[in-house]
């Protein structure tokens, strides 16, 4: 027991955790890296502390709508008087990632990023429409260098566009599916876009999002293919 220890080796013990501890703050304190890794760290344990409670402020099947939007504006009051007094900085994105809208996708942990390094365009199935792309033409504009076009495993756009049935509830977003490598052409068929390519100063990435971990798998052209 730590009461029962002997004095000097208890002395020992405290100075060898003061150091520690101040060696630890002191490549905190010097360095970048080591803050961004513990800051991610620290997101991920806020994610792990809330992904579990799945009652405290409602039954989440039997919820009426009038609760969900009372619970939503509740927890934008909490989360804006924190950032009223602790604002953040802000950053001209270097990259845009396109993504679909399905909440399994969490865009921050997808890099472990809170820094807002990232123009973030969702929509369904990852379907780009022509206000997307003029979005995205903008985004090149005010200097974003890297457009990750992504999709994701068990997609349910993808699922209703495969299914005969379901194509005839959903038309327009089984057409969207179908259309999305057509509109990805028109998106590089951009002059702006293009010139931008063939000078080397925007690279545009295709990946595919593993749902389940969140890993980014490369689904470029086999002759543009390299890690993602
Ligand atoms: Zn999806």
């Amino acid at each position: 027991m730590f009461g029962s220890t002997h004095p000097r080796a208890r002395k020992i013990t405290l100075i060898a955790a003061a150091g520690l501890l101040a060696l630890v703050a002191l490549i905190f304190l010097v360095s970048a890296k080591a803050r961004f890794v513990v800051g991610g760290a620290m997101v991920n344990a806020g994610y792990r502390l809330q992904d579990p409670i799945h009652d405290y402020d409602f039954a989440h099947e039997d919820a009426r709508p009038e609760e969900v939007w009372k619970e939503l504006i509740n927890q934008n009051r909490m989360a804006a008087s924190v950032r009223r007094k602790f604002p953040r900085s802000t950053h001209h994105p270097l990259v845009a990632i396109v993504a679909c809208m399905d909440a399994r996708v969490d865009t921050v942990e997808l890099m472990g990023d809170t820094r807002k390094y990232y123009y973030v365009v969702r929509t369904a199935g990852s379907v780009l429409g022509e206000h997307e792309e003029d979005m995205l033409e903008l985004a090149v504009a005010n200097g974003v260098k890297v457009i990750v076009l992504t999709t994701h495993t068990d997609c349910a756009a993808e699922k209703v566009a495969a299914d005969g049935e379901k194509r005839k509830q959903y038309p327009h977003l089984s057409e969207g599916i179908d259309e999305r490598e057509k509109r990805i052409s028109e998106l590089l068929a951009r002059p702006t876009i293009a010139d931008k390519i063939a000078k080397g100063e925007l690279l545009v990435k295709r990946v595919m999002i593993d749902t389940t971990t969140e890993e980014l798998i490369a689904t470029d052209p086999p002759s543009a293919r390299s890690a993602p």
